[in-house]
């Protein structure tokens, strides 16, 4: 998960199989056929794990999980679950700012953050949705097993394996037809700029704090470095932002990513682009960050938020045939498989797209297709994805790039949501919803919402794009009046096509 930061494909993902499609028992060469009752084992209780242990139970497998650190892996514990419950103290935080334009006094002075209490709303929710899962698995007959998991030996005469796992107890070997490697992720550190857990922290490490922050400077401005920097300027921190690109979010919507710096300017943050970190040094309380021109910034803490390393190693990968790419991921093809007989992987292990859907899609493709049931190749073109900053920046299907580039013969249309009448309500000033068209079908195939809550408002445009809905069967939508998907049909109107 070199590039988890980015929320962005690796490039280096093999060649797909040949689509293995409709409703068949999976026979791999040099094996017997795996079917319902089979005993598959799960390395990894994250999305990709858990996701894949309810389908393989519902198609009547065996199921064992051997997880290292709480069920919900790093999403539930760590990644998405804490981030995205910090991120909504923010959001009230943010939503003060607009309170004396509609009319309340004293909102924006009036409110101030407790972050222990933050964090321990935080951790708890978290450790909650941990045992959420842990209970659901169980109801359906999915035996955890709390320890770590290493695949030992080759595949055996009767088509089986083993995986180790390493418990409280000891040792125990779990016999699989059918492993799935969903190890994920750990953040990326620099040689020079260790995290101490105090005041040079990883994202896992931020829940620790119990106070706000002095000063915060946030190295590396890709998905991960921009919510977090975001949510602790709102919380009313100062932030400086280390970005090494021309502006922040690279690689995401143009407009949206111009807009988000935007944003983040007027809020106070000092974003210093074509900037590098070379060194983090803890100085007494706080934090010297040096960039790579010489520059040193004084801070209280640091967060690094410079991509994920894959968990592939230490598991007998190799040992099995188990191909990993260059930067240690695990390879795979669209249906999950490794290059070893009946070891499938999903999730960040594999660098496919680091996001919990993906992961949880990868992981029941690879269950679908051991245990013989209808099954698709994993479709990128369909992920819809969402960044949780103030406002969101929600996307699906083809970029304004592709187009741009010529790869897809399309037509664009941006509607400002200030002329949104929902919008002028609400103050909301910034936003707009983006939509990308076939220039022939006129079928939508992308779209971008930016806009509070746009990870919600994107839904319609998914629904679109997966359907192969045309413009004018969108706009012909009743929406509600006012409402911000009122701007969804609008612009779907705006390409309608006439034929002159
Ligand atoms: C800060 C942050 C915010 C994010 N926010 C979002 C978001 O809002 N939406 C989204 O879709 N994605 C988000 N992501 C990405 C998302 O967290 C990952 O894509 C997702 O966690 C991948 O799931 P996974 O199952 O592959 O791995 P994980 O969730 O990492 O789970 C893997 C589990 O396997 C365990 N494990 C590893 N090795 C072993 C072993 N040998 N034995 C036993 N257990 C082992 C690990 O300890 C871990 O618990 C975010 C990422 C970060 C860093």
């Amino acid at each position: 998960m070199t590039s988890a930061d980015e929320h962005q494909p690796a490039g280096d993902r093999p060649e797909p199989p040949a689509p293995a499609e409709g409703r068949r028992t999976q026979e791999t060469a040099g094996s017997s056929p795996v079917r319902a009752g089979s005993r598959v084992v799960i390395i990894g209780g994250g999305p990709g794990g858990y996701e894949a242990a309810l389908v393989a139970a519902q198609l009547g497998a065996r199921v064992s999980v051997v997880e290292r650190q709480g069920m919900g892996g790093a999403a539930v514990l760590t990644d998405v679950v804490p981030s995205k419950t910090l991120i909504a103290t923010a959001e009230w935080m943010t939503a003060t700012d607009q309170s004396a334009e509609l009319g309340i006094r004293g909102g924006a002075e009036g409110a101030s953050v407790d972050m222990a209490a933050v964090n321990r709303r935080v951790l708890t929710l978290a450790a909650r949705q941990s045992q959420d899962i842990r209970a659901r698995l169980e109801r359906e007959g999915v035996r955890v097993v709390d320890g770590v998991g290493r695949l030992v030996g080759d595949l055996r005469a009767d088509g089986t394996r083993i995986v180790r796992a390493r418990t409280e107890d000891g040792e125990e070997d779990l016999v699989a037809e059918i492993v799935l490697v969903a190890t994920g992720a750990h953040p990326r550190v620099l040689p020079d700029a260790l995290p101490d857990g105090e005041r040079i922290l990883t994202w896992a490490q931020m829940y620790n704090l119990t106070e706000l922050p002095e000063h915060l400077v946030v190295v590396g401005s890709g998905v991960t470095g921009a919510e977090f920097a975001g949510a602790y300027n709102g919380l009313g921190v100062p932030v400086t932002l280390v970005s090494s690109r021309d502006r922040v979010l690279p690689g995401e919507d143009e407009d949206a990513a111009e807009l988000i710096e935007t944003v983040f300017r007027r809020r106070g943050m000092n974003v210093l682009s074509r900037s590098r970190a070379a060194a983090v040094r803890r100085v007494g309380d706080g934090v010297e960050v040096e960039l790579t021109d010489g520059r040193v910034i004084a801070a209280s803490h640091c967060l690094l938020a410079v991509g994920g390393v894959p968990n592939t190693e230490g598991l007998g990968l190799e040992d099995v045939g188990v191909a990993l790419t260059e930067q240690g991921h695990v390879r795979v093809d669209r249906v999950s498989r490794t290059t070893a007989v009946r070891v499938y992987a999903a999730g960040d292990c594999t660098g496919v797209l680091p996001l919990a859907s993906v992961a949880a899609m990868q992981g029941r493709i690879a269950m679908w297709h051991a245990l013989g049931d209808a099954v698709a190749p994993l479709d990128l073109d369909a992920v819809t994805a969402n960044i949780f900053t103030a406002p969101e920046i929600a996307t699906i299907g083809v970029t304004e790039r592709d187009v741009q580039e010529g790869k897809v013969d399309a037509v664009v249309t941006q509607l400002p949501l200030a002329r949104n009448p929902r919008a002028k309500m609400l103050g909301i000033r910034e936003g707009f919803v983006k939509v990308m068209a076939d220039r022939h079908s006129g079928a939508v195939i992308g779209g971008v919402v930016v806009a509070p809550r746009a990870s919600e408002l994107i839904f319609p445009l998914a629904i679109a794009v997966t359907q192969r809905i045309t413009v004018d069967q969108l706009a012909n939508v009743f929406t509600i009046y006012p409402s911000l998907t009122g701007s969804i049909a609008e612009a779907a109107r705006t390409l309608h096509q006439t034929g002159n």
